[in-house]
Parts: structure tokens; sequence; C-alpha cells
């Protein structure tokens, strides 16, 4: 058994897979706010698991965490995970004290990315040298890349982080010190920014509003679906990965968002042959609505090491 956990800004997900990579036991539970809470609810979340498989956490054979921030996935440090109340901390190393056992940690989409391409890159169950791109639609923007079967970080962690890239020099100032960043046009912050409500899933709100014809919520709902195109086209363009797959929060709209995106993409088809020839709309998936990808990522990769990769996984 590989147990998988992904503390997010809110909600702590875990995950027990089998020996073929299939989710046999998962629970959630709220992960609080500052290292001491983040630490207590990870280690809550691998206890109930050792209740729920019935073996003791040195039983697993590999425990590994997803976490929003920088994470230096080799030494199990996370820093800048401003939603966890996280400025510094070496989260590996503090776990592995508590828990007794060697834990893993990576950063939250890459770990998405990797439970993504376990789920879909390999539908027969094999080790697969496909490549493929997550895009991630939360709070922010930023895409993991799973590249020949192995996750890629780049050279300083930052490969996929194309929220930052600017794509409106009259847009407004992102976090990120930069003008008109892709964050701020396709994401939940970018959506709350101009759809301002108090309803529970606003992106849902706002593709029923849309529907109904609100001027405004088509509006934001088509600024929304051409930027989530545009970094569709940009990952296809820079790595030319055989397919991208929409997660995140947003992406729980499922098939209205994939059709609409696909809809924009096939339009610039209609324009442009070289696009065309590229064939992006059929390239487009979304991660299946309710599949924990960056708690089974977390497991994965935990697995693994460090030199992820799916050979010798299934
Ligand atoms: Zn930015």
């Amino acid at each position: 058994v590989r147990v998988g956990v992904d503390i997010g800004g809110t909600k702590t997900h875990a995950v027990a897979l089998d020996e073929t990579g299939r989710i046999v036991q998962q629970l959630r539970l709220p992960t609080g706010f500052g290292p001491e809470a983040v630490l207590a609810a990870a280690v809550r979340s691998v206890d109930a698991l050792t209740g729920l498989t019935g073996l003791a956490a040195e039983r697993f054979e590999s425990i590994g965490v997803g976490v929003p921030g920088a994470v230096d996935h080799a030494t199990g440090r996370v820093t800048h995970a401003v939603n966890l109340g996280l400025d510094d901390l070496d989260l590996g190393t503090e776990l592995e004290a508590r828990l007794g056992v060697l834990v893993r940690v990576e950063n939250d989409v890459n770990a998405a990315a990797f439970g993504s391409f376990h789920r879909l890159g390999s539908p027969a169950g094999q080790p697969s040298d496909r490549s493929m791109a997550y895009l991630n639609l939360g709070t922010g923007l930023a895409a993991g890349l799973v590249l020949k079967g192995e996750l890629w970080r780049g050279s300083r962690g930052a490969a996929g982080e194309i929220g930052h890239i600017p794509v409106d020099p009259h847009g407004p100032v992102c976090s990120c010190g930069q003008r008109g960043c892709l964050e701020m046009m396709a994401s939940g912050s970018a959506v709350a920014r101009q759809w301002p409500t108090s309803h529970p899933r606003p992106v849902e709100e706002l593709f029923e509003a849309a529907a109904a014809g609100n001027v405004l919520a088509l509006e934001v709902r088509r600024s929304l679906v051409e930027n989530v195109a545009a970094a569709v086209r940009v990952l296809v363009l820079t790595v030319d990965v055989d397919f991208v797959v929409i997660g995140g929060g947003i992406s729980s709209l499922g098939e209205p968002l994939l059709a609409a995106v696909r809809a924009v993409l096939a339009s610039w088809a209609a324009e442009s042959p070289f696009l065309a020839s590229l064939e992006l709309p059929e390239r487009v998936a979304v991660v299946p609505v309710g599949f924990p990808a960056a708690a089974v990522g977390a497991a994965l990769i935990g697995a693994l090491g460090s030199g992820a990769t799916m050979s010798g996984v299934r």
C-alpha cells in the first residue's frame, strides 16, 4: 500500500493505493492554518489510513505529500505556501520525525500532474512514455509537465509557471509584480474579481448566469474560456505534449467547460491552417470529476523518489 496526502488550503485529502495503483481507501479532513496545524493534519490523515487499512505506517511501501508553494523535492522543504501560513518549513523532515518513515514532498500541481497522467496517460495500465501537460485552474493558474512519463520540474522548479506569462500589457498588476499575467485572466481569483458573489461555487454560478443571458456573465465567461484556451495553446506550442488535461477547482465544471474551450480552439483552427494542423480540440481533456489527482500523484511520487517515473508502478 502506498499513501498520498494532498494538503490543500482548506482540506487535506489522503488516499491509499494498492499495488496496481487503484484507490483502496481515502479520506478528507480540514487542514487548518500554520505549521503546527498543517503537520497535525498530515499526521492525522496518515494515522486514519493506518486504521482503515489495518497497516502500521512502517508497513506502507511509501508516503508522499503534495503541498502548495515552492517545494525542494530533494529535502522536503516548503517555502512561500501563503494559503497554508507556511513561510519556511522542513515538512519532509518534520513528518519523518513524527511518523517514523520516509516521506517524499512534492509541489501540489506537480503531484496532480503525475496523478492525472497515471489515470489518463496510461489507460492500459502499462508504463507509458507519452507526454502530458496538466493545466491547474484553481485560485491561480499553473501547469505541471510529464514528459515521456517523467515529471519535468525544470532547472529551478519553475517549469509550467505559465500563469505568470503576461498577456495584457494594460491588465491589472499581478502578485508577482508584472502586469496582465495569464493568471489574472483565467483563474478562480480572476473570476472572483470580475464576478463577485457569495455563491460557494462561483464559476458554476457564472456559467449558469451566462446561460441565462446575463451580459456581464457572458463577458466574464468569454474572457475566462478564451484565456484557458490560450493556456492550452501555450503548452502545446512550447512542449508539444500529446495531450493537455485541465484540473483544479474550476475543472469540476466538467463537460460545459471542456466544450467551451474546445469551441474556442476550433474557432482559432478555422482561421489558422497551422493551428488546425495541431488538432488542439482533440488533445484537451478534463480530470474526471472527483478524482483526487494530487493525492494519487503524491502516493506515486512517494513510491518513486525524486526521479519520478511511471515505470514499474503498475
Ligand atoms: Zn504574475
